[in-house]
């Protein structure tokens, strides 16, 4: 399924996100970039320890990724051309100003892509998984963020796509992506 917004597309699938040939996959990762469980795991599996290494020299630099923010690395032997690993907030009930961090984490993930110059952009449901995230609302706020930036940065990503991983996520992403 997908959505013209401002002469760009906004698509979403059902399958796994390290399966995806596009320039950049966004990875939902926790404020330590060593890796995690969930689509963080999976990334490292499947892109090897080139990504690690990268996430270990950019945290000995900078240190922690705050949430909200996001950097990036190469994918390793993924066949993207680089993950842009971006920190979304761990629910804790919609009054820690949750939303305004995962929208500023897409936001992040976006303006990184753009100064990269990348045409195609991959993400998971951000924060829904481990950081138990209500979908439905994480779903309107992602699609109403990216919406919003295709539509008003002339650099955006022509493509961005939403992999789901699941039918359920899948279903709310659609249901939110028919709202917009
Ligand atoms: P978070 O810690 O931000 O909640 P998770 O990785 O736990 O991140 O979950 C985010 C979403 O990604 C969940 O919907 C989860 O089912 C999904 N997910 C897990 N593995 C993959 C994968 N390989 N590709 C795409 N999505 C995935």
């Amino acid at each position: 399924m997908e959505k013209a917004v401002g002469g760009k597309t906004i698509e979403l699938v059902l399958g796994d996100i390290v399966r995806q040939e596009v320039d950049a996959i966004v990875n939902a990762a926790n404020p330590t970039l060593l890796g995690g469980g969930g689509v963080d795991g999976a990334i490292h599996r499947a892109g090897g320890p080139a990504i690690i290494e990268e996430c270990q020299t950019l945290r000995n630099v900078r240190g922690e990724c705050p949430i909200g923010e996001a950097v990036f690395t190469s994918a390793g032997r993924l066949p993207a051309r680089y993950v842009i690993h971006a920190v979304g907030p761990v629910w804790q009930g919609g009054e820690n100003r949750e939303a305004e961090l995962l929208a500023s984490c897409y936001r992040n993930a976006l303006r990184i892509a753009a100064k990269l110059g990348l045409r195609t952009v991959a993400f998971p449901s951000i924060s829904t998984g481990i950081y138990g995230y209500p979908t439905s609302e994480a779903a309107t706020v992602a699609l109403v963020t990216v919406a919003s930036f295709l539509t008003s940065e002339p650099q955006a990503p022509d493509r961005v796509r939403f992999v789901l991983y699941d039918t359920l996520t899948f279903a709310t992403y659609a249901g939110a992506l028919d709202a917009l």
